[in-house]
């Protein structure tokens, strides 16, 4: 083993034993929470030995750098989720290579993942992104609440996307515990029109226990399992 693939290794196994405890406290199964690996900023070789200590999703906000390294890697088996901001040039070059899109925030997407997704044997997995910010402070992206169900009807009319579920990032300058209470109403609210997006995607390096507690599905982890990207605090 190198030296990067003992850090990986202690690493991840700590966030899974976090992961663990934050079912044990929300008498949750932890089969039914998915590790998504948030890998941007880090090489493909990081990428690999993730995969070797049983990884199988990872997360990339970029799409230069998520393209470069799902090619890099594609003798892996991995589920490639793109959790960045989307632009609507490119929204069918991610869907190209990405299998989860977690970063619709927008009907103006629906048609460049669609024709993206076109060459696809199966229809590609679209998670909506709400914002949870409240006011002033904020700042990150996501489709205002009000505006989902108009959203999921656009998706709904892509008979190449799949509408799987929602995402979030908690505000900086709210409890994130508060902030994921309004995303399990939202989801709540979602399922009744649409019963098959359960997905929650919620919840990262810091706040993963808040989210697995309010039914999270997947936790996106990028620091606590790789390290201090490099150039960010
Ligand atoms: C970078 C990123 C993450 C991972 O953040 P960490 O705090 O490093 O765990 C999760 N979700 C999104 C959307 C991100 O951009």
């Amino acid at each position: 083993m190198t030296e990067r693939s003992d850090e990986l290794a202690t690493r991840l196994a700590a966030v899974r034993r976090r992961i663990e405890a934050a079912c044990t406290a929300a008498d949750r199964d932890p089969g039914g929470v998915t590790l998504v690996a948030v890998t941007k900023f880090f090489p493909a070789s990081d990428v690999r030995v993730l995969a070797d200590l049983g990884v199988t999703h990872v997360g990339e906000n970029r799409h230069q750098e998520a393209e470069a390294k799902a090619a890099e890697c594609a003798d892996l088996d991995l589920t490639w989720h793109f959790i960045g901001g989307l632009q609507s040039n490119k929204a069918a070059a991610v869907a190209a290579y990405a299998d989860v899109v977690e970063s619709l925030d927008r009907a103006k997407l629906v048609a460049g993942l669609q024709r993206g997704a076109e060459a696809r044997p199966e229809p590609l997995d679209v998670l909506l992104q709400v914002s949870l910010d409240t006011g002033e402070g904020g700042g990150r992206s996501g489709a205002e609440p009000a505006d989902l169900e108009r959203l999921a009807e656009a998706v709904g009319t892509a008979d190449r996307l799949r509408l799987c579920g929602l995402m979030a990032v908690a505000p900086l300058d709210e409890d994130p515990a508060r902030a994921f209470a309004r995303l399990a109403a939202l989801r709540q609210e979602l399922l009744q029109s649409h019963p098959g997006a359960d997905v929650l995607s919620a919840g990262m390096s810091n706040d993963l226990e808040q989210a697995v507690a309010v039914g999270a599905t997947h936790v996106r982890v990028g620091s606590a399992v790789l390290g201090s990207r490099p150039g960010v605090k």
